[in-house]
């Protein structure tokens, strides 16, 4: 199913109505641009069978923050595996920022790892991106990267898609 069908067109456009961010996030998953992604606001049911109806998979999961409270984040992917090595590695843990936990997100996420080291060695380095590339993509791209310049592309043309749908 192309993201450019008229059916999911339909869903795109629905998921719009709830957030912009969400229906790009959808999109980039089902073309394969990221392996899984992650909403950590809320999702109704409707949002949620909207995600499946485009061939995603979804689940909640129950996360705490360092006061205690939970959260729920909703994931989603075409993968079962990712699904489920996010479920195991981080299902009803706590919320963390450890390397160890950037390293593994980024890698479920589809950043590039040149990126996620030089992001934990320095996090927000200057780079060679105009701010309206930076706002499309979800990592900070490294210095001279080789591999940001070629997923942007296809970034770009989903993102520019959105406006049409
Ligand atoms: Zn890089």
């Amino acid at each position: 199913m192309g993201f450019e069908s008229s059916e999911v067109k339909i869903y795109v456009r629905a998921l719009k109505e709830i957030d912009f961010e969400l229906a790009y996030l959808a999109l980039l998953t089902c073309e394969g641009l990221k392996p899984l992604s992650r909403w950590e606001k809320p999702l109704a049911d409707g949002g949620l069978e909207l995600l499946r109806q485009m061939g995603l998979l979804t689940k909640q999961i129950r996360r705490t923050v360092k006061t205690g409270k939970e959260v729920i984040e909703t994931i989603f992917s075409r993968l079962p595996a990712y699904i489920s090595l996010y479920e195991h590695r981080f299902g009803d843990r706590p919320i963390d920022k450890s390397v160890q936990t950037q390293r593994f997100e980024g890698f479920l996420f589809g950043y590039p790892p040149c990126c996620v080291n030089e992001y934990i060695r320095k996090p927000y380095a200057p780079n060679n991106l105009r701010a309206e590339e930076r706002k499309i993509l979800f990592h900070w791209p490294c210095k001279d990267c080789k591999i940001t310049p070629v997923l942007l592309d296809s970034y770009k043309s989903i993102y520019n898609s959105l406006n049409s749908f």
